[in-house]
Formats: structure tokens, C-alpha cells, sequence
């Protein structure tokens, strides 16, 4: 698996697993769904995804569960990603949240902390208690999501930007404007990517011509073609969710799958690059 730096020098795979919407089923009916998700995510380690990314918001802890179902015996060699939520963000907030995540997720560390987005809480306090967990051996490293530039800018003024490991923000080729400038904040400070919904959350994205063309000339599927898209930059890493095992096998190939010129041409025609700033994209 093809791997990308974070801003620390740590390498981590360029394809991740998202986990949104995952371990919701409760009920007798939701059993088998969850059966599937834990054999998705365990069939996304063994295909290389070891990178997880969760968050406390999703379904109030029960994704964070999930997960820590499905890595029960297998923690070596992963890379946890969670989130707090901005409400949860002040100094004693992230701890207490990150607690419950660990608790949730049953380990002792998680690898990377995010602060979700940005909300009320000035920016340095959150900062404090990210390093105060870090001092304590509970998170190695911390990061941000739907920062855009003037967010980071601000963070660099709070904090050494360099403590930053990375920024999670949305990115596929319906949502490419971080391109023209969030992008090139990010690689000036060596800070990368974690591109989310790379695959339009399975919707027109994928039913796209553009898409189906670039995929039809690679024996590759459209999900293929936007991960190799996003991953096409050295410094983006992008987190797919599924919860089917056989999509997880055929996500991770997308690794592997080198776009031309002429297919990025193609996906540059049905969805221009960006040639002013915009404002970051959210889901
Ligand atoms: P994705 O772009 O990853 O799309 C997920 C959807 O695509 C699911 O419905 C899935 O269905 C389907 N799918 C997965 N693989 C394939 C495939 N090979 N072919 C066809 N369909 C497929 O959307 P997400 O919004 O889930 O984003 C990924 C992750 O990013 C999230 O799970 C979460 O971890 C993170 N995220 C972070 C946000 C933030 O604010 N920081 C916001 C949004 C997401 P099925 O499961 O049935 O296979």
C-alpha cells in the first residue's frame, strides 16, 4: 500500500477506512449488518486500509464500539483516527471525550485526535487539552477537519502549526476546491490531506460518465476511479467507508490504479478544477 507523511514524519497508507453511519443496528434485524461491517473493516486491514478513521458523534460512540469490535485482536500495526465534538472542546472537554473514546474503542491510545470542526471554543484552550492528553500517553498525535485557510491560519497563531499532523476535509471531484488553495497551504507546511467522502458517499459521483469512461479503460470500478483520483497527490489520504467486505478488497486495489493524462483530462473536463477560491465544502 502506497503511503503518505504526516507533518511529524510519520507514514501512514494513503487508503484509510471511514466508519460514518457504521453500528447503528440495534435491533435483532441490525445483527447481521453489523456482522458484515465487522467483516468489512477486518477485510480492510488485511487488504492494507489499517488506518481507521471514527469519531465520538458517530451514533452517539456506538461506530467507535464498532471498531473496536472488529479490532479487537488485531491493534498492532493500526492507526486510529478519532474526532471530539467542538461542543466536547474545551480543556477538560477533550479529555473527558477522548476518555470515552478509548473506552469505546478499547485501547489505550488513539493515533490521531481531530477536532471535528471548528465551533465556540477558542482554539488554543482545545490545543491545550490535545497536548495534555498527548503528555499523558493517550492520543500520539492531533489534527484538525473543515479547517479551511483562514482556520489554519489562525490554528498557526494558537499553536506550533507543525504539531498539526493533518486537516480532514471534504474532497472528490465534485468537491475539488481545497485545490486552489487549501491544498497548497497544507504542502507548504507539509501537512496532508484526509480526503473525505472521496467516493461522493456511493451517490452520482459514481454514475458519472466521466467516471465510468476513465474506469471502463482501467477493467477498474467508478469507486476505483475516484480514490485513485484523490490519491493521485502524494500528500492526500483518502478514507472510504463500506460495509461490505468485498467493496473494502476492491477499494484498497484502487491503490494500485495509476490515472493518465488523458483520464485526468477527462475527469478535469466533467468537473473543472477550481480557478478562484471557495469557500471549504462541508458535509
Ligand atoms: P464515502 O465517499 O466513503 O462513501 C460511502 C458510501 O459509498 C457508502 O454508502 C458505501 O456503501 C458506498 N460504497 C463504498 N464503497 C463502494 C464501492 N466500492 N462501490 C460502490 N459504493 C461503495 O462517504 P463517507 O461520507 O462515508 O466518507 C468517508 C468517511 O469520511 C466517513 O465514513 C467518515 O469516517 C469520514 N467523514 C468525515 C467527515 C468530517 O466532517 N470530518 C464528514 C464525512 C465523512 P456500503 O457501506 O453499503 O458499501
Amino acid at each position: 500500500m502506497k503511503r503518505v507523511t504526516l507533518t511529524d514524519g510519520t507514514a501512514v497508507p494513503a487508503l484509510g477506512q471511514g466508519t460514518w453511519m457504521m453500528g447503528e443496528g440495534m435491533m435483532a434485524e441490525g445483527q447481521a449488518d453489523r456482522r458484515a461491517e465487522i467483516a468489512a473493516i477486518q477485510a480492510g486491514i488485511d487488504h492494507g486500509m489499517t488506518l481507521i478513521d471514527t469519531a465520538e458523534m458517530y451514533g452517539g460512540g456506538r461506530s467507535e464500539a464498532l471498531v473496536g469490535e472488529a479490532i479487537a485482536d488485531r491493534r498492532d500495526g493500526l492507526f486510529l483516527v478519532s474526532k471530539v465534538l467542538p461542543s466536547n472542546a474545551s480543556r477538560r472537554g477533550v479529555v473527558e471525550a477522548c476518555e470515552r473514546s478509548l473506552r469505546h474503542l478499547r485501547v489505550d491510545v488513539l493515533d490521531l485526535y481531530l477536532l471535528h470542526w471548528r465551533g465556540g471554543v477558542p482554539l488554543a484552550e482545545t490545543v491545550e487539552g490535545f497536548e495534555a492528553l498527548r503528555r499523558a500517553g493517550k492520543i500520539r498525535r492531533w489534527g484538525v477537519s473543515n479547517f479551511d485557510v483562514e482556520d489554519l491560519e489562525e490554528l498557526a497563531e494558537a499553536a506550533d502549526i507543525r504539531d498539526c499532523a493533518a486537516n480532514q476535509v471534504l474532497y472528490n471531484p465534485e468537491h475539488r476546491g481545497i485545490e486552489f488553495d487549501l491544498i497548497p497551504w497544507q504542502r507548504r507546511h507539509g501537512m496532508p490531506v484526509m480526503a473525505y467522502s472521496p467516493i461522493g458517499q456511493g451517490g452520482r459521483l459514481l454514475r458519472h460518465p466521466a467516471l465510468l469512461e476513465v474506469a471502463g479503460r482501467h477493467g477498474a470500478t467508478p469507486a476505483q476511479a475516484a480514490l485513485a483520483w484523490a490519491l493521485r497527490h502524494d500528500d492526500v489520504v483518502a478514507i472510504p467507508k463500506t460495509g461490505h467486505a468485498e467493496r473494502a478488497a476492491e477499494n484498497a486495489a484502487a491503490a494500485g490504479l495509476t490515472l493518465s493524462p488523458e483520464d485526468l483530462a477527462a475527469i478535469d473536463r466533467a468537473f473543472p478544477p477550481p480557478r478562484r477560491k471557495q469557500p471549504l465544502a462541508m458535509i
